[in-house]
């Protein structure tokens, strides 16, 4: 049990002690190399010397991504392990749907963020004990029930941040000048890939610059019945197309 009367860093270092103490070496930084993930490894790295990081390159990120994982490797002296999708994969899937499908609706951003994130980082991640991201309850209304220690999750995913603020991620990364990336200048609140993702106006949701285009009615994925008579989502029924031309092809 972490105590709640000590500070966020206190707090965020005593999750990453009793990490190390539970899965040994068998820990990992998972990043986008936004503001939260850059204090991550920087709280890692300080409490346990070395431990691996990993981002998903998804193809579609921003340059500016590509140049913060370039200063995170420059600052550390460490190499960011790049995640990437299963190139077969993605070349079914722009054939059958083109290159921004994400924008036809929300099954077709589902079935791009599976092939491209959700797919690559379940195969990264097998055999790992635990990794830590940077999520943070106050993010998003969907993040505000986000464990430090989220033990449904396999492997166990370790928010040691999940109780900092927006303005504890601010402060820590000005006192220890941590890189951060040039969108946020720009008014960017959380960043993406380079065509899912928007700067904020004031007000709003720090997230909603993600997939911005998708109101709550398009966020419905719709049903589908499998050969074997199985309910499925849209999104299930696309990646199996994908899947199978895949398969036939080699
Ligand atoms: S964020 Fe957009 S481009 Fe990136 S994987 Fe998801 S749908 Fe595709």
């Amino acid at each position: 049990m972490i105590p709640s009367n000590i500070s966020p860093v206190d707090r965020a270092v005593s999750a990453i002690k009793s990490a190390q103490a539970e899965f040994g070496s068998s820990l990992a930084v998972l990043t986008s190399c936004q503001r939260e993930g850059v204090v991550t490894i920087d709280l890692a790295l300080n409490t346990l010397g070395s431990v691996r990081v990993m981002t998903i390159d998804t193809g579609r990120l921003p340059a500016a991504t590509h140049e913060m994982i370039a200063a995170v490797e420059a600052r550390y002296g460490i190499t960011v392990e790049r995640i990437r999708p299963d190139q077969g994969e993605v070349d079914a899937m722009v054939a059958g749907h083109g290159t921004d499908l994400f924008y036809d609706g929300v099954p077709f951003r589902n079935l791009c963020c599976n092939i491209r994130k959700v797919r690559p980082l379940a195969l990264a991640l097998k055999g790992l004990g635990a990794y830590f991201t940077g999520l943070r309850r106050e993010q998003s209304e969907t993040r505000q029930n986000v464990d430090i220690f989220d033990r449904t999750a396999s492997p166990v995913k370790i928010n040691a941040l999940a109780d900092w603020t927006a303005g504890d991620i601010a402060s820590y990364t000005r006192e220890h000048q941590l890189p951060e990336s040039r969108l946020y200048a720009e008014g960017y609140t959380s960043i993406g890939c380079e065509p899912c993702t928007r700067a904020t106006a004031a007000g709003e949701d720090e997230r909603a610059g993600r997939w911005w285009w998708e109101t709550d009615d398009a966020r419905e994925c719709g049903l589908h019945f499998s050969p074997t008579g199985k309910v499925e989502r849209t999104v299930d029924v696309l990646l199996r197309e994908i899947l199978e031309k895949v398969k036939t092809k080699t």
